[in-house]
């Protein structure tokens, strides 16, 4: 483990970037997670991917970086606590800017790379199937294909992050996939593995370890392929399905009651055969906030 920057902090020590780097030379790969404080099911993952490849021989080299925001982590906050900016705002950096600017800036650094992985969770009342986010072509669609993860969301370019550390990244000359897992505040552990194979995957493809878990992606989509369910109303959310559920049309996803006493003011059905891939887990919602997504499949009729 390297601590590939530092700095002073009000108290407690020191901030400390930290990157773990397994083999040498080309092709490279760079894994981050962490960035936003309160999402560590990417944590979990790249640390699972840590233990497997201290077993094997790379052919190339991964730099893991399990927390970014390691102060962010210890009060379960998504920002940077000091001045509650998100670090992911500050790309690229400044070395003699503010702390989030530092950060970035340092991160970009050393993060040098060929291929870039940046690893999210959705927010705290939302729950994602793992998934990968990558243009509607091109290599980085090849890439997010390699890693099989259940969901591979192809976006068209205005969708796809601009800025931030994707944004940099690109702007580098660096390969840039965008992975999605679980939600905020939680370990999703099943989920997180599911997303360690998936960077195995990815790094057979590229030829740096030899074999990877299997795993298949069960949907392949757009946008135009995502069903989204939004609350028709205010009320307790009650999901009938969980992420990763496979549904025909007509399942029920679940339903919608009053807060209190419990009449039922709403139900959702799928109307086409997929995946769950999102489900809210804050039960208490307002009008048009979303409930649930499925992914379209094949199967369909
Ligand atoms: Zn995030």
């Amino acid at each position: 483990m390297t601590v590939v920057f530092s700095m002073e902090a009000p108290y407690r020590g020191r901030y400390e970037l930290h990157r773990l780097t397994f083999g040498s030379g080309s092709p490279s790969v760079a894994i981050v997670a962490g960035l936003h404080g309160n999402e560590l099911n990417g944590m979990h993952a790249v640390n699972l991917l840590a233990s497997s490849l201290r077993f094997q021989r790379p052919r190339g080299t991964v730099h893991l970086f399990p927390l970014v925001n390691t102060f962010g982590a210890d009060e379960a906050r998504k920002r940077w606590p000091f001045d509650d900016r998100d670090i992911n705002s500050a790309f690229p950096g400044d070395p003699e800017g503010t702390s989030v600017q530092r950060i970035a800036h340092a991160l970009l650094d050393a993060t040098d790379a060929q291929v870039c992985v940046d690893v999210h969770s959705g927010a705290p009342h939302v729950r994602e199937l793992p998934q990968v986010r990558v243009p509607l072509s091109g290599e980085e669609l090849e890439l997010g294909r390699a890693t099989g993860l259940p969901v591979v969301w192809r976006r068209s370019g205005d969708t796809l992050a601009g800025t931030g550390m994707l944004g940099a990244w690109r702007a580098a000359g660096r390969k840039a996939l965008h992975v999605v897992v679980g939600r905020g505040i939680t370990l999703d552990s099943s989920l997180a593995r599911e997303t360690a194979q998936g960077f195995s995957r990815l790094l057979a493809h590229l030829e740096i370890v030899h074999t990877a878990p299997e795993g298949t992606t069960v949907a392949d989509v757009t946008r135009a392929d995502i069903e989204s369910h939004r609350a028709p109303c205010g009320g307790f959310f009650v999901p009938e399905v969980r992420v990763g559920h496979p549904v025909k049309p007509g399942h029920l996803l679940g339903y919608l009651q009053a807060p209190i006493g419990g009449d039922r003011l709403g139900e959702l059905r799928a109307q086409r055969a997929g995946v769950v891939m999102t489900v809210r887990a804050w039960p208490m919602v307002h009008a048009q906030e979303l409930l649930v997504r499925v992914a379209h499949t094949r199967e369909d009729g």
